[in-house]
């Protein structure tokens, strides 16, 4: 976002599968803000601690510093009401009333920046992912590449069996794969065939 004049409040939406480079370009843009000396607050959902409870650390190991809050009410009340710039990753484990949060802070004159899964484990549209790009001024994909065949990747493969929507992880527990290489129904036939050996 480079035109805006003044505090005129903006939502950007970066979304994609895993592994396709959303925490970098979050991490990139808010470097560039703390750049040109605004103030910057970064949030992460809580149970999202993979790597760091106080950072956002990228697949790449890009790392900025960040406040982990279990949800969008949390977030606001964690908020200093000078932050110009906010940003947040991993939106899609925040619920759904981050939609208002957001839309209340943009109409603040706040530029907000979130990046989240697109879509979940079984190639649905991951909520409130949807939403948030619907109130969006400005919405980036990034794609993957597809660990299967090297095409582009827009999906995120579950490997490992579990039926639960959220599963903590990253390498070993999921691959990035294209259309034609989506599995969605490998982790269920994975839960299967566990059942079946117990
Ligand atoms: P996201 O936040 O979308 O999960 P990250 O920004 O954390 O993505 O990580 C992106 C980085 O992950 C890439 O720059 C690359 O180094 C690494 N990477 C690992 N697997 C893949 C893949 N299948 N496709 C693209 N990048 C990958
Ligand atoms: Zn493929």
């Amino acid at each position: 976002m480079n035109f805006a004049k003044g505090s005129l409040g903006w939502i950007e939406v970066v979304c994609g599968p895993m592994f396709s480079g959303k925490s970098e370009e979050l991490i990139r843009r808010l470097r560039r803000a703390e750049i040109a000396r605004q103030r910057v607050q970064i949030f992460k959902p809580a149970l999202d601690d993979r790597y760091c409870d106080d950072h956002i650390v990228s697949h790449s190991e890009l790392r900025i510093r960040s406040v982990p809050v279990k949800d969008a009410a949390q977030l606001e009340s964690r908020l200093d009401l000078r932050t110009e710039v906010i940003g947040i990753d991993e939106a899609q484990f925040l619920g759904a009333e981050l939609v208002d949060v957001v839309v209340r802070l943009a109409d603040l004159g706040k530029r907000i920046v979130i990046a989240g899964l697109d879509t979940d484990y079984l190639g649905r549209p991951f909520h409130p992912m949807p939403e948030l790009l619907a109130v969006a001024d400005e919405i980036t994909k990034t794609l993957a590449i597809c660990m299967q065949c090297g095409n582009p990747a827009k999906h995120t493969q579950r490997l490992v069996a579990s039926e639960d929507l959220i599963v903590v992880g990253a390498a070993g527990m999921y691959e990035a794969r294209c259309r034609r290489c989506f599995e969605p129904n490998l982790a269920k036939q994975e839960v299967e065939r566990a059942a079946a050996k117990a």
